[in-house]
């Protein structure tokens, strides 16, 4: 079977170039490799970003406002056009199933309309007569070519957080997708040539880790947004800062959701299963550890089973509630957390290793399953393991399950269910997590608001988008200002003092 070659977009062009190295696509669906990616060597890395800046300097860096929201509003015009077949790239290399795929197009579209009111969000302070005859003025500007680096786990979404919101402030852009997926994240770059930006402001450059290094390390990338795992999250950090660049990092997580005995129990047991098996649980919003208070656990896992008897896994293309894993060796590593857990003596309810799946050939399933009586301990708790796999813990009271979310090593989501709007309150107040669900098991702030979590789910101080995207994206400066008149009072050499 012959497969499509994958390439860079380089100045809005497929690169014509050849490569030395290249890496497998595959359909998770099939199990077939779907497409070859070139991948990047450090020198092409330079290349481009050197393409950039260029193109930044004479066009972007300088564009008027009234020129930048005509590409914003035609670029959004234009993702919205191709959704369909942007979800269509994502389910053929990721595997999430279609409608999902659609969302995620969605939720990154928003950002884009967000990015369409830049006039407004980067309108400065004015203060007329700070002093006598002096005016002082605040003013935001574009910082020249920035990086975005992202996961595997949303292809179109995650590139969205960050590039309108860094075109919109008046960067250039290089895009490293994951090598997983790229097919996605080049087609929506492909849109801004069509929607009238500039030849050099948008680049994608696949690759590994030697496109990445390239990135961290090469002067002229003035900022990198990075999404994935904690441990290239700290890496990217420290190493990009150490270059003198502003960093934000977004890592990964271990998601709870508390369920108190008051809380309307059909509610919580839908919520868990939309928030722990939705894209197959590979979501860094995803909920994998369901803290119930004793009193309702009983209830709870027996309700949240038998939903799970009703799900259907299988190919994305075909109606499926649940798509494959994004590769073999995933599988394979989340399997094989099921049979850690067993090991580790927790009460497996549902066993995803064995089930059915709607799909031809040779994919990545693994169907859903639910652990009962899971300990802190347990490595199907510690760590993250990004699939299908739910974990229910035990805990006597909401204070006993906030001490676990607040011990637990990431902060980005959480989630608690109840009807006590005092102990949803207290809960807000008090957990140590960046994003907070009250009976919402999946609080993705809109794109207005800011996205990011806490402690090991986010290095550096910025979260995506809002007003966090613009202010990473563009560095400020105050204009003090005097213009003489007849009064001024001559020469004086001593500090400035307001008068
Ligand atoms: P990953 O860390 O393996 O890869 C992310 C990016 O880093 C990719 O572009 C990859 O090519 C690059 N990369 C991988 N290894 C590298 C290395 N050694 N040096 C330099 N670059 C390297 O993550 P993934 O498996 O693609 O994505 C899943 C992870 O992302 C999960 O941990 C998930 O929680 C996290 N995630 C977090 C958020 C968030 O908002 N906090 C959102 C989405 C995904």
């Amino acid at each position: 079977m012959t497969t499509a070659r994958i390439t860079h977009l380089i100045a809005g062009t497929p690169w014509e170039g050849t490569s030395d190295r290249t890496s497998d696509v595959y359909n998770p669906a099939t199990g077939e490799v779907s497409g070859t990616l070139d991948l990047a060597s450090a020198d092409l890395v330079d290349e481009v970003v050197a393409g950039a800046k260029q193109a930044w300097r004479d066009s972007w860096g300088s564009i008027s406002f009234a020129k930048r929201t005509q590409v914003l509003f035609k670029f959004r015009e234009l993702l919205d056009r191709d959704k369909q077949r942007i979800a269509e790239l994502i389910t053929r290399e990721h595997g999430k199933v279609l409608d999902d795929a659609l969302g995620e197009v969605t939720r990154g579209l928003e950002v884009a309309e967000f990015a369409c009111g830049i006039p407004h969000l980067l309108k400065g302070g004015f203060t007329e007569n700070a002093s006598t005859g002096v005016d002082v003025y605040s003013i935001r500007q574009s910082l020249g070519v920035v990086a975005v680096i992202s996961p595997f786990n949303f292809p179109a979404m995650v590139p969205l957080w960050f590039v309108p919101v860094a075109v919109a402030c008046g960067n250039a852009v290089v895009i490293k997708p994951s090598e997983k997926d790229p097919s996605a994240t080049i087609a929506v770059a492909e849109l801004w040539k069509e929607a009238g930006l500039p030849d050099g402001v948008m680049n994608v450059v696949n690759g590994d880790k030697e496109a990445v290094d390239a990135l961290l390390v090469n002067p002229d990338v003035k900022a990198i947004s990075f999404v994935g795992s904690t441990p290239i999250a700290r890496y990217v950090y420290e190493t990009g800062t150490a270059h003198g660049k502003r960093v934000q990092a977004l890592g990964g997580a271990k998601n709870h959701m508390l369920v108190l005995p008051d809380a309307d129990l059909d509610l919580a047991a839908d919520a868990a299963i939309n928030a722990g098996f939705g894209s197959a649980g590979e979501r860094c919003m995803a909920i994998s550890a369901l803290v119930a208070v004793d009193s309702i656990a009983d209830d709870l896992v027996a309700r949240i089973k038998d939903r799970m008897g009703k799900l259907r896994t299988g190919d994305g293309t075909r109606g499926s509630d649940m798509g494959p894993l994004v590769t073999a060796q995933h599988r394979e590593k989340v399997a094989s957390y099921v049979d850690a857990g067993v090991e580790a003596g927790a009460d497996l309810v549902v066993d995803g290793r064995t089930g059915e799946f709607d799909a031809d050939g040779d994919g990545f399933f693994l169907a859903p399953t639910l652990f009962d009586q899971v300990s802190p301990e347990m490595s199907i708790y510690t760590d993250e393991i990004f699939g299908p796999v739910l974990s229910v813990v035990r805990v006597a009271s909401y204070d006993e399950g906030l001490e676990l979310i607040n011990n637990n090593p990431y902060g980005n989501g959480t989630a608690i269910f109840t009807n006590d709007g005092g102990a949803a309150r207290r809960f807000q107040n008090e957990v140590e997590v960046g994003m907070v669900g009250v009976n919402v098991p999946i609080p993705v702030p809109v794109s207005y608001y800011s996205f990011g979590g806490w402690k090991n789910s986010l290095f550096g101080d910025t979260h995506a988008h809002g007003a966090e995207g613009v202010h990473f994206f563009t560095r400020g400066k105050v204009v003090t200002s005097r213009w003489l008149d007849p009064s001024h009072g001559g020469v004086n050499l001593g500090f400035p003092q307001n008068d």
